[in-house]
């Protein structure tokens, strides 16, 4: 009898039934049984059925505690925003590695795992103007999340064998900025173990792009998370293949619930073609295995797309001939090939 874990599946708009249909297919050939429970977000559904429709997205994610999240349109209002805040989903753990077969401008490799914190920076508040030519917003740091998500980067590195980097403005940003590296520093020394250094981040995005061997567990705020995703997303040349890993911890800082998505969109230009490229998801689902325990199937996933990839196996927005389904077909072939009969566990 094969491990089963119950997976919320939060299906979505676009290319999203396709790749559903991937994601069913690629399971069919893993080790483990995923057992799928879907809630349909899609614009039509959320239409139809209102706040309903969350509110059994929240239940179901809350007692599965994983979940695959495919993409959906913002029109009226953003699921994800709506589900960040619904789940109290505190962390985005968003893993950026050079690709093979991608092409692109930088040719050094790299491998970083941004660590940032999901609210708060300038994010949360709007802002306001003053008088006809001035506008003020308040910056928000707050010690709960941003101690979550330290002892999540610290223990990542502890089990991976790296280095944690805090990057902030920390000279500038007194207070806010102060208190992020005062509790980096807190939860460091409780974890002198693992290495850890302190960059401003202006000067560590020089330095990514100079010396990128030198990054590899890097923590950091809301907004300078969310530009650092997309220059290291244009430095392995695709805004569109990576995956994140949305976090919600318990008292203890333990990761309460965890929901996976691909970074790109809905993209409705290729939807019902057999066209869209499930790297990205996929890539979520290697996270998602990982997460519940099943470490050397979703190596196994994430290395069989890669190694596929570099081979040449690529669908057409990455200059390959593959559709979607004969792509699937291919990594679950060699999933099937190479995946552990038994469930490996760190
Ligand atoms: P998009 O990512 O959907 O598309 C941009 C381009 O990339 C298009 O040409 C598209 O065909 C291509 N593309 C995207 N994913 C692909 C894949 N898997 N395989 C092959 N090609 C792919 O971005 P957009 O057009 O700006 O957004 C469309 C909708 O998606 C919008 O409503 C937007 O709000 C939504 N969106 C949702 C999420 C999410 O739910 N996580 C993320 C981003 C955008």
């Amino acid at each position: 009898m094969l491990p089963t874990y119950a997976v919320t599946e939060l299906l979505g708009d676009g290319i999203g039934a396709e790749l559903s249909r991937a994601v069913h297919t690629l399971a069919e050939a893993l080790p483990v049984h995923l057992d799928f429970s879907s809630v349909d977000l899609s614009l039509e559904n959320r239409r139809r059925r209102g706040k309903a429709v969350y509110d059994d997205a929240v239940l179901s994610v809350t007692s599965h505690k994983v979940a695959l999240k495919y993409p959906t349109v913002t029109a009226e209002e953003s699921p994800n925003a709506i589900l960040r805040r619904r789940l109290d989903l505190a962390v985005i753990h968003r893993p950026v590695y050079t690709i093979p077969g991608v092409t692109s401008h930088f040719h050094a490799p790299l491998e970083i795992e941004i660590i940032r914190i999901a609210t708060g920076g300038t994010y949360d508040d709007p802002g306001r103007a003053i008088g006809a030519d001035s506008a003020v917003s308040l910056r928000i740091v707050e010690r709960k999340p941003v101690l979550e998500a330290a002892r999540y980067a610290f223990e990542l590195a502890r089990k991976t064998g790296k280095r944690v980097t805090s990057a902030s403005k920390y000279t500038v940003q007194r207070a806010t900025d102060g208190l992020f590296e005062a509790v980096a520093k807190e939860v460091a020394l409780r974890n002198a173990d693992v290495p850890h250094n302190v960059e401003l981040f202006d000067a560590l995005l020089g330095k990514l792009v100079m010396t990128p061997e030198r990054f590899q567990v890097i923590l950091t705020l809301n907004e300078y998370g969310d530009f650092l995703s997309d220059l290291a997303c244009g430095l392995v040349g695709s805004l569109g293949i990576g995956a994140s890993a949305n976090l919600a911890f318990d008292p203890s800082s333990n990761v309460r619930v965890a929901l996976f998505d691909a970074a790109h969109g809905t993209a409705p230009d290729i939807q019902g073609k057999n066209l869209a490229n499930p790297t990205a998801i996929f890539l979520a689902l290697s996270m998602l295995l990982i997460q519940v325990g099943e470490v050397a199937t979703g190596q196994a996933v994430k290395e069989t797309v890669l190694d596929l990839l570099r081979d040449g196996t690529r669908t057409k927005d990455l200059g390959g001939t593959e559709s979607t389904d004969s792509f699937t077909q291919a990594v679950a072939a060699e999933v099937s090939r190479r995946a552990p009969k038994a469930s490996g566990t760190v």
